[in-house]
């Protein structure tokens, strides 16, 4: 599937994955998750409490999921694609924690497989934390229910885009992920492995994929690269 680790490039690749990140990643997940449960929590208590006039349909709410699904996905693929084409791995706070992951990534395809849990899903709550916790915040339950179960639904599957990606590239990934990746529910190997074929430049978004045709057909990418000379 044109997923191999490039063995000379492993050579070079640093595998170092030290104390302070893993701290500072699972001190992320550990909060991330936490807010996340009294998030759900407030939603459901407030359900019952709206106004009947203000009450959202359950189609609404699969609808707004879905919406902050694709979101996630579009979200996915513009930080890949930024991470992959500016900067680099000296870079100022970013370079480090995560466009070195994602330089690295192209050469060595199968790391992300050796990486644990917190390794995988930690830079994604370093990013979001923040505004998970101004949004949950700065919102109120009965006022902005809609707003805030669209941004739940959103950064959740902006969480869980690592593992995705990380089931893309397993060999043997869990079969509850191959059922999700065989429904196009989740990022599915095959359409990720077009990304890792050079000039790797297709196919950035890394949650479910499904913008990835939109985004070929739209050029956008090209777009933002041509605007700033990259082409
Ligand atoms: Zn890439
Ligand atoms: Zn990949």
């Amino acid at each position: 599937m044109g997923l191999q680790t490039n063995v000379n490039s492993k050579a070079i690749v640093e595998e170092s994955y030290p104390l302070w990140q893993f701290t500072l990643d699972a001190t992320a997940i550990f909060v991330f998750l936490g807010y996340s449960v009294c998030y759900a929590h407030s939603l459901i208590v407030n359900y019952a409490l709206l106004p009947e006039h203000a009450i959202p349909k359950w189609l609404e709410l699969v609808l707004y999921a879905l919406l902050a699904y694709v979101l996630a996905d579009i979200v996915s693929g513009t930080f890949h694609f930024l991470a992959d084409n500016f900067g680099n791995p000296q870079t100022l706070v970013v370079g480090k924690v995560f466009i070195r992951a994602f330089r690295e990534h192209h050469s060595d395809p199968l790391g992300i497989t050796r990486h644990g849990y917190v390794e995988t899903n930690g830079a994604n709550c370093l990013i979001s934390l923040p505004l998970l916790i101004g949004i949950y915040h700065k919102t109120e339950p009965l006022i902005d229910y809609r707003l805030r179960f669209f941004l739940l639904v959103f950064f959740i599957a902006i969480f869980l885009t690592n593992q995705f990606h990380k089931w893309a590239h397993a060999e043997t990934p869990p079969r509850l992920a191959v059922y999700l990746q065989n429904m196009r529910l989740v990022l599915h190997p095959a359409h990720h492995a077009e990304h890792h074929r050079p000039p790797f430049d297709k196919n950035y978004c890394i949650t479910c994929g499904w913008m990835n045709p939109v985004v070929k057909h739209l050029r956008v990418f090209e777009g933002i690269k041509r605007l700033f000379g990259r082409e």
